[in-house]
């Protein structure tokens, strides 16, 4: 569970970018959060609400865009996982564990008003 401090350091980033950008408000903030990484979404968004008082996101909306776990079979190239269960190849069945795609947390963009 470290979705309160990931919540707090998102929140911080953007807040910087709106002050700097000599914004009112954030109305939204959109994140790419992969299948791997670990972070609940329905964590993360109530972590969001309270994370945002008393900044400049007090009323943005938070968007995720959930990224899915893209992995390299040294037969088929760069293939997404149909389920985190087995690091397999959907296509031949070799096992890889190269993961290309499914680790990140990032900031997307925010909008400011
Ligand atoms: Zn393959």
């Amino acid at each position: 569970m470290h979705e309160l401090s990931l919540a707090v350091q998102l929140v911080q980033i953007a807040d910087e970018a709106a002050r700097a950008a000599d914004a009112k408000r954030v109305t939204a903030v959109v994140v790419k959060i992969g299948a791997l990484s670990g972070v609940a979404e329905d964590a993360l968004r109530f972590a969001f609400d309270v994370a945002v008082a008393d900044t400049l996101l007090a009323q943005a909306r938070l968007e995720i865009h959930p990224v899915s776990v893209k992995v390299v079979c040294p037969r088929c190239g760069i293939v997404e996982l149909p389920s985190l269960q087995r690091f397999c190849c959907p296509q031949c069945d070799t096992s890889t564990a190269d993961v290309r795609t499914g680790r990140e947390i990032e900031l997307e963009s925010i909008e400011v008003e």
